[in-house]
């Protein structure tokens, strides 16, 4: 059976909609898919759009996004850090989101002179967690897509705090669609960035599991349907620069492609 795929699409007259693919259609819902497992108004309706006439957007809307830093170990080693004893949690804003496609704005050298990509398996959590177990974490996750954790490495260092070395305008590409049913402890990963392999990475390779991250949390933060998860980035990362294009991919996720300027 193939796997349920969602967008969220802009539709020739400017609404917004979700939607799930079917073939070259985009069959559109009411609302949100992940609040349909809490709420009945969020259902598939029976109109169908042709896909090539939406623009794709970023499929998610999340309250809050937070990431894990450091989750793979040659990344850690790469940039010289200890691995973490638990993980490592940081927030991006939504106001970050980029969609699919979309520009990401560096900011002046005189703020930072090294921003890199951070290719990501971005999990969208399907229920309500707090206080989760790492089993009923994991059962609750909607689906997953592809995000960049867009980082100014020098202010990373610099401030202490993340807020804008993770968190400014256009630091959060993500999409295209989220892919539900996948095994998301096997899910390979890719950068490539102006045609060049820089990233190639396994979630099988992450210190913390999906579930353990999410429990983890949960402990502390309250996870609604829709909030997003980046799960870390594999070695490899590197600097970005104006005119770069950066392509994302994940075999059973699709393609997330952006520019630089
Ligand atoms: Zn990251």
């Amino acid at each position: 059976m193939p796997l349920d795929r969602f967008v969220r699409v802009a539709t020739a007259d400017g609404a917004v909609r979700f939607g799930r693919v079917d073939g070259d259609d985009v069959v559109l819902w009411s609302d949100a898919p992940w609040l349909a497992a809490t709420s009945g108004a969020a259902r598939e309706t029976t109109e169908r759009v042709p896909r090539a006439r939406t623009t794709t957007l970023t499929p998610v809307a999340p309250t809050k996004i937070l990431g894990v830093g450091r989750n793979y170990r040659a990344h850690a080693k790469e940039l010289g850090n200890e691995v973490p004893v638990e993980p490592l949690i940081f927030y991006k804003p939504p106001s970050a989101l980029l969609d699919p496609g979309g520009r990401v704005v560096l900011p002046p050298a005189s703020v930072s002179e090294r921003i890199d990509h951070e290719a990501e398996i971005a999990i969208v959590v399907g229920r309500r967690l707090r206080n989760a177990s790492p089993d009923d974490a994991l059962a609750a996750v909607f689906g997953a897509t592809l995000s960049c954790d867009v980082t100014a490495r020098d202010l990373q260092k610099k401030d202490g705090q993340w807020w804008r070395a993770k968190g400014m305008d256009s630091f959060c590409p993500v999409g295209p669609e989220i892919v539900c049913g996948v095994d998301l402890a096997r899910l390979p990963i890719s950068c490539v960035v102006n045609g060049e392999l820089r990233q190639n990475g396994n979630t099988a390779d992450m210190i913390f599991d999906v579930g353990t991250v999410l429990a983890h949390v949960s402990r502390f933060v309250t996870l609604e349907p829709g909030d997003v998860i980046l799960t870390g980035t594999p070695e490899g990362v590197g600097p970005l620069r104006a005119g770069d294009a950066v392509e994302i991919a994940s075999e059973p996720l699709g393609l997330l492609r952006f520019d630089v300027a």
